[in-house]
């Protein structure tokens, strides 16, 4: 399926950047077709071919797919950020999981605090509510961004509309 090629002459990529004849059971072809030249030159550069070959060898044939997917993640991101690689993009999400948690806590926090209020009688925009004392308003910039496309809102856990008194 993988790597079925109309050409007879088509190397795999390794095989093309490595400028070696392809052979018919060659490591690298069912994972770095003809046309993935850039796939394998990045992981060369990270990982280098031999090591690759080793890890390859290493692991069971039905896992090998995932392993190329995920040293050519690993591969292209360490060549972007070379201090962090895959690390920094870890890290920067976990900060960001931080700061929702900080804010569904304080949005959490004042809903209570509304719901109790007897004056809130119809459903308003949460942006169109004034602060609820006691619960500075201390949103971070960066989930406003993600609220905007709608994404990780989990409404199931949260009061989405006023309770009526
Ligand atoms: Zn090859």
């Amino acid at each position: 399926m993988r790597g079925h090629e109309p050409r007879s002459s088509s190397s795999c990529a390794a095989c093309k950047f490595l400028k070696r004849r392809c052979i018919p059971d060659c490591l690298f072809a069912p994972y770095f077709r003809s046309d993935e030249t850039k796939k394998f030159a990045n992981v060369h550069k990270v990982f280098g071919a031999s090591n690759v070959s080793k890890i390859l060898i290493e692991v069971p044939e039905e896992q090998r797919e995932d392993t190329v997917n995920s040293l050519a993640y690993e591969a292209e991101v360490r060549l972007k950020d070379p201090v962090y690689g895959c690390i920094g993009a870890i890290a920067m999400l976990q900060r960001k999981m931080i700061e929702l948690q900080h804010d569904l806590a304080i949005a959490r926090a004042r809903l209570a605090c509304y719901a109790g209020n007897s004056s809130a009688s119809s459903i308003t925009p949460f942006s169109g509510l004034p602060a609820c004392d006691g619960f500075p308003d201390s949103f971070s910039h960066t989930s406003s961004e993600i609220n905007q496309d709608g994404q990780m809102y989990d409404f199931s856990q949260v009061p989405y509309m006023m309770r009526h008194e």
